[in-house]
């Protein structure tokens, strides 16, 4: 084999592992965005289960478990609070219940620091 030729093949080889490389970033970013898909969706899943559960709960005789509605003001309901803060759900005003997705919120994280 001549040495051009040779060349040629390396400088060809070096596309195509250029190509598979962005390839496999594309399959990777994919893949990441899925898995950031699914866990939202379990989380709000489990969200929902929960609440169920307390609706269920509150049919039967037994005390109803207190909710954060019944307590709009910051007390006992603080610790729910940070849990479902922790648990990637809004506390704040704005967005009281949905899913946070794009990471902390100032709003969410003033309301947890005032105390
Ligand atoms: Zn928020």
């Amino acid at each position: 084999m001549e040495k051009k030729e040779i060349f040629s093949q390396v400088i060809h080889m070096e596309e195509r592992i250029g190509a598979l490389h962005d390839e496999l970033g594309e399959l990777k970013e994919q893949l990441a965005m899925l898995i950031e898909e699914n866990q939202a969706l379990a989380l709000e899943n489990k969200h929902l289960r929960e609440r169920m559960d307390e609706k269920n709960q509150s049919n039967k005789p037994i005390k109803p478990k207190k909710t954060l509605k019944d307590h709009p003001n910051v007390g006992e309901g603080y610790d729910n609070l940070a849990r479902l803060y922790h648990e990637g759900f809004h506390i704040c005003n704005l967005h009281y219940g949905s899913l946070r997705v794009d990471g902390d919120c100032l709003f969410c994280l003033s309301f947890l620091h005032q105390k």
